[in-house]
């Protein structure tokens, strides 16, 4: 045992929890922001999965299989164990994660290509969880604030 005392959060606990959980980037610039979206969605407090790339990795027939497998397992993981009714499910503009794997394709074609993976994980948990409700959303800085963009499921 160490001699230091705990640091005691004044944030309070609660031992339910949450329903929605958030898969994003880890990328924290954006942390703060997605938690002040889940709570305009009426969510006090979020399960979070964030990996760099967020939802790509979600995308088995583009990111890495194995990568891909960990997280869809993490995912159900939490669904399933924590009774999650709502995924919020984001992408943001100047992604570390699709720059280093298709900056040579261009700014336009990277966004492209995060919709296409934002659709194709929302397909996918559909198919797996009908009844729970999936969002999409795409992240803009802009003016010094993030907006967050509602990306529909179907193109
Ligand atoms: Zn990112």
């Amino acid at each position: 045992m160490s001699d230091e005392q705990p640091f005691i959060s004044k944030v309070p606990y609660e031992e339910t929890h949450p329903t929605v959980l958030a898969i994003y980037c880890s990328d924290g610039r954006f942390t703060d922001g997605v938690e002040d979206l889940a709570q305009a969605l009426g969510h006090d407090r979020i399960d979070t999965l964030t990996i760099p790339g967020g939802p790509a990795l979600l995308n088995r027939w583009v990111a890495d299989y194995l990568e891909s497998d960990v997280v869809t397992r993490a995912a159900r993981f939490l669904i399933e164990g924590h009774h999650i009714t709502e995924v919020l499910l984001l992408a943001h503009a100047g992604c570390g994660y699709y720059r280093a794997r298709h900056g040579a394709l261009g700014p336009e074609f990277i966004a492209e290509q995060q919709i296409t993976d934002l659709r194709h994980a929302a397909e996918e948990l559909h198919k797996a969880y009908p009844h729970m409700t999936v969002r999409l959303f795409f992240a803009r800085p802009g003016g010094g604030r993030i907006h967050f963009e509602p990306v529909p499921a179907k193109a």
